[in-house]
């Protein structure tokens, strides 16, 4: 049996905390960011436990491209084609992982520096 996914967003998931959800399919999940750090961010997860992209294995290829063309699509329905959006992806506590379920950030609406901090 596999054990169950205890992080915050594994709840997310199972329905156990609410979240605002802006997307759903049977592989995916994408909802907002409790603590926003731009007036759009949204955080894009698959549904499936992977812990970051170090956990991902080969068999995960097409669900990893698929998160970042769901990514894609919500941004457009956010309408930022126009202005551009950035999508980051923590992997580690060193670089600011906290939650330990793979996410992707859509983060736009404002401008963004370079290198990030
Ligand atoms: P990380 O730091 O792991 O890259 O990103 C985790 C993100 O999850 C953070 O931006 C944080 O604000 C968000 N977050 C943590 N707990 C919750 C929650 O319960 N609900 C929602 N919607 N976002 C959360």
């Amino acid at each position: 049996m596999t054990e169950k996914n205890q992080t915050i967003f594994g709840k997310i998931i199972r329905g156990e905390v609410d979240a605002d959800v802006v997307y759903e399919d049977d592989d995916t999940l994408a909802f907002r960011d409790a603590n926003p750090v731009a007036p759009t961010h949204i955080l894009v997860i698959p549904k499936q436990h992977v812990v970051n992209l170090f956990d991902a294995e080969d068999d995960h290829q097409a669900l990893l491209g698929k998160l970042m063309l769901t990514a894609r699509d919500i941004a457009e329905e956010e309408g930022l084609e126009e202005d551009g959006f950035r999508l980051v992806v923590n992997n580690g506590e060193g670089v600011g992982q906290s939650v330990f379920h793979l996410h992707i950030h859509i983060l736009g609406g404002r401008s963004f520096s370079w290198p990030p901090g």
